[in-house]
């Protein structure tokens, strides 16, 4: 049994490493528990694999903004290592980075893997001790302090002081179980219920199967509750085997997770957002003149990708067989209506195995904002998505991450406030 370390950090997602790597850089003595064999396992598969490592804004008040109502509890944190330190960060060490469309920052050689070399670096570079295949099975804990962690396999670990960054829920394969949740509530916490954030979902509609893989730009999303449209959204969608994803989805999940919680969720697809009812009406009835002896089921080629003209026509009950020139105007009100408010009924948000960040999670008011040291266990700092905090698509999740994991890295061995 180990005892003289200053910190020990369960967890090698991008928040325990940098939490582990700054606290070492500012002289402690470090030990960093990952039960997987590696490090950053969910951090290789971020961004497809190319790392959207942060969100280029770089004005602390607005990028908050984006993160809804827990967004305060970052301001400290973004305003001592924000996005723009992260950048310097990751530059400093020979990765250079790129903005894209959104003001999504990669590596500027687009790879996660090299992301992840750097991390290894600093760590090794600050004398960082690392335990692979480290399972953390409990933590024990008396009068509000931690006394020692228990691996599964019986080895004990003890510290000076101790951070949690054991991610969330989703994704489990990579590591991130959420035993992390467990323990906190076990000493005390409260823990806003997990749920997957950032995800697909889930429809009625059995014939989406026939769509499966079909991937759709510069469509609308609209949301509607109680015949009220919610929520709108406007990009790309891709059909699954069982609903719908792709980032317009995504980005609009969490919201329609809290409208399923209020009752039934209908989201209407509009094809063609560029164009009104009045005008696609006319595009049709142009088409329908120029080709006029075309069969139904030949005559939307130049409307629609291939794939979903038969599941149209099906829907549209109009005969697909019949001459284009016999298609009446309450069967051309029809499609239109079908092309502008493709109705889908949601079901549900698909599970924590294909959400990309789990909502939810340590109560923010129980974790000192300034340090993240947790305001119930003295000897406690918790980073990462493990708190109660989440962002859209775009490197905003690991932001919180970068800006969580430096505050714990700069604080482990100040006054406990
Ligand atoms: C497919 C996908 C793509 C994403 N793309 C992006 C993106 O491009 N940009 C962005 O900003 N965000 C992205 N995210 C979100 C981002 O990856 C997460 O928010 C981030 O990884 C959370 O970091 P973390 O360090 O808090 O936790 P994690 O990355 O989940 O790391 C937690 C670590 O703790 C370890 N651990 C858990 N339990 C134990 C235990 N009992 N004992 C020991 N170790 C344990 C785990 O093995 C894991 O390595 C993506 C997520 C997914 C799933």
């Amino acid at each position: 049994m180990n005892k003289d370390y200053d910190l020990i950090v369960i967890g090698g997602g991008p928040a325990g490493i940098m939490s582990a790597g700054r606290a070492a850089e500012n002289g402690a003595k470090v030990l960093l528990l990952e039960k997987n064999d590696r490090l950053g396992v969910k951090l290789a598969i971020t961004g497809k694999g190319r790392c959207n490592i942060t969100h280029a804004e770089f004005n602390i008040q607005a990028l908050i903004k984006s993160y809804g109502k827990t967004g305060k509890f970052l301001y400290s944190a973004f305003n001592k290592f924000g996005p723009e330190d992260i950048v310097q960060f990751f530059n400093n060490r020979n990765l250079l980075t790129k903005v894209e469309r959104g003001d999504r920052v990669f590596p500027d050689n687009a790879k996660a893997y090299d992301v992840i070399d750097v991390l290894k670096l600093y760590l090794k570079k600050n004398g960082v001790d690392i335990i692979y295949n480290a399972n953390v099975d409990s933590i024990e804990s008396s009068k509000n302090k931690i006394d020692k962690i228990i691996l599964k396999d019986g080895r004990e670990f003890i510290a000076k002081e101790y951070a949690i960054c054991t991610g969330g829920k989703s994704y489990p394969l990579t590591g991130s179980t959420g035993e992390g949740y467990d323990w906190l509530s076990n000493m005390g916490h409260n823990i806003i219920t997990p749920k997957p954030s950032l995800t697909a979902i889930v429809v009625k509609e059995n014939f989406v199967k026939d769509l499966e893989g079909l991937s759709l730009k510069n469509v609308e999303a609209n949301v509607y509750q109680d015949n009220k449209k919610v929520l709108s959204n406007f990009g790309e969608a891709l059909f699954t085997n069982n609903g719908l994803s792709g980032p317009i989805i995504i980005d609009s999940s969490k919201n329609i997770g809290e409208l399923l919680e209020k009752g039934d969720v209908e989201l209407q697809l509009d094809f063609k957002p560029a164009l009104s009812d009045e005008v696609l009406d006319k595009r049709i009835q142009k088409d329908f003149a120029e080709g006029s002896n075309r069969l139904f089921r030949n005559s939307l080629n130049a409307l629609l990708p291939q794939k979903l003209i038969p599941v149209m026509i099906k829907l549209s009950k109009i005969d697909p067989e019949k001459k284009v020139n016999s298609v009446t105007k309450d069967e051309r009100k029809g499609l239109i209506k079908l092309f502008k408010y493709f109705p889908l009924t949601v079901v549900k948000l698909a599970g924590f195995n294909r959400a990309i960040v789990t909502a939810g999670g340590v109560d923010i008011k129980e974790v000192n904002p300034q340090t993240m040291r947790s305001r119930i266990v003295q000897n406690l700092f918790i980073a990462g998505e493990v708190l109660d905090l989440d962002g859209p698509t775009g490197g905003y999740n690991l932001q919180i991450c970068w800006s969580t994991g430096y505050i714990v890295g700069e604080n482990f061995n100040k006054d406990k406030i």
